[in-house]
């Protein structure tokens, strides 16, 4: 039977540790990482997920403000409001909250944001960074998977890692992390043939698809670490893309949804919050 890994408690931990930094800062500079989180439309889980950030962010220290925008704004004055926070010194971090309404191009904001500013990683300098194995301000949900399994303890340095789905934001960026933690990394997708024989050679397998009961108990290897990133919102409450119960019963560690990669994505994104306030006054890349 699987350790279930705990993403709450672990997430806890973190919190804890960036709120003793956050104080440390602020002692040094006398003033407190700032967050501001652009919220646009009113689609109630991003307001959601935007008011536990800013609950979070409170409970560390930070200060954050929430710019919510209505439905209807247009790109142009999106840009305006990224530019003035941008401009904006009392605003280390800059955090956009995806997904925006469909008129509006998300790439185009983070096109625009100041690299020291983009807590979420996505803006081109940053994922360029990554790549080069140089990683600035890494996104959050990829650096919370990356943070739970090494809380397994398992050896990443030559190991099998499958990860499951290939967007910029989850994806990518996961298998560019478990790249440069050594391990052999296969990216799967929606084009894939036959994925079971992807994930079943895993011996850390990430599923962010975003596809519920996708991947069951026979694609997984026995003693596997599976990382379930998916949230999908089903009648009773919140989905991940993997057979829980099933999959538990094969692999050595498995992530519960909820409670696994959610919690973590809040605490990487205080951590992240931090470093980029400590960027901006006391230097270092970018
Ligand atoms: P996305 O829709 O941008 O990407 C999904 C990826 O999965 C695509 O690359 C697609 O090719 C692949 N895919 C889809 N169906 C597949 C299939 N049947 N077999 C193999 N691959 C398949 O989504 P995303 O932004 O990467 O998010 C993925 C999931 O993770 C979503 O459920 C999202 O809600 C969740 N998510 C969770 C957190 C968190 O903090 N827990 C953060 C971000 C995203």
């Amino acid at each position: 039977m699987g350790e279930v890994l705990d993403g709450r408690a672990l997430a806890a931990r973190i919190r804890e540790e960036v709120r003793r930094e956050v104080e440390a800062f602020a002692a040094r500079h006398g003033i407190r990482p700032s967050l501001a989180a652009i919220l646009v439309g009113d689609e109630p889980a991003c307001a959601l997920y935007v008011r536990n950030k800013a609950r979070a962010a409170g409970q560390a220290g930070i200060r954050s403000e929430t710019f919510h925008l209505p439905a209807r704004t247009s790109q142009v004055e999106l840009l305006e409001l990224v530019d003035q926070l941008n401009e904006r010194e009392d605003v280390h971090g800059i955090l956009p909250q995806l997904p925006l309404p469909e008129h509006l191009d998300p790439q185009a904001v983070f096109d625009r944001l100041d690299p020291r500013k983009d807590v979420d990683g996505l803006s081109p300098y940053n994922v360029g960074r990554l790549v080069l194995g140089r990683p600035a301000l890494v996104p959050c949900t990829p650096l919370g998977i990356l943070e739970l399994v090494r809380a397994t303890g398992v050896e990443l340095k030559g190991a099998r890692a499958v990860v499951v789905g290939r967007s910029n934001l989850v994806g990518k960026p996961t298998a560019l992390l478990l790249l440069a933690e050594h391990a052999t990394v296969t990216v799967c997708h929606s084009r894939t043939r036959d994925l079971a024989t992807h994930t079943r050679e895993a011996d850390v397998l990430v599923v962010a698809a975003g596809r519920p009961h996708l991947v069951t108990a026979d694609m997984v290897k026995p003693g596997a670490v599976v990382v379930d990133v998916g949230i999908t919102r089903e009648e009773g409450g919140i989905v991940g893309d993997v057979d829980f119960a099933g999959v538990q019963a094969v692999a050595g560690w498995i992530t519960p949804v909820p409670g696994g990669v959610g919690p973590m994505t809040v605490a990487m994104l205080l951590r992240n919050t931090l470093q980029a306030a400590r960027l901006q006054l006391e230097g270092g890349a970018p």
